[in-house]
């Protein structure tokens, strides 16, 4: 199979994140943690968004989640997006508590196989040498 040059926008350096990006390279899902409320949450950033507190840790997260929201998007918003359609965007409910956007992949496209609510599992998908982005399947 011939591997595309990806086209999609990919995340900037960010020295908030990058920590976070280079472990989604080896393929591994990291969260900040909140040392004062004990709050996991997405995105990664230096102050925690419930107490403002900026003593935060990096915990690696279990890559388990729960299907919290989606779409079927079948018309691309833009050139790049209409090359890939159709695709599944989605938010996830991470086991450790919080939400983030991804994408939905190996699971048909019909609502009778994709349910809110149900079990996923993190997967990584290389789209450059340098991004690794991390996405999320059924289990099982
Ligand atoms: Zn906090």
């Amino acid at each position: 199979m011939t591997q595309q040059p990806y086209k999609l926008p990919l995340p900037n350096s960010q020295p908030e994140s990058d920590y976070y990006w280079e472990k989604a390279k080896a393929h591994e899902l990291w969260l900040r943690k909140c040392n004062e409320c004990g709050d996991a949450y997405f995105y990664p950033r230096d102050i925690c968004p419930n107490c403002y507190s900026n003593n935060v840790t990096w915990i690696q997260a279990s890559g388990k989640a729960t299907l919290y929201a989606y779409s079927i998007v079948e018309r691309g918003p833009t050139p790049p997006f209409r090359d890939v359609v159709p695709y599944i965007a989605a938010v996830v409910e991470l086991e450790e508590g919080p939400r983030m956007p991804t994408n939905l992949v190996d699971v048909p496209f019909d609502e009778e196989h994709i349910k809110v609510g149900m079990a996923l599992q993190v997967t990584f998908h290389d789209v450059t040498d340098e991004v690794t982005l991390p996405k999320f399947r059924p289990v099982g």
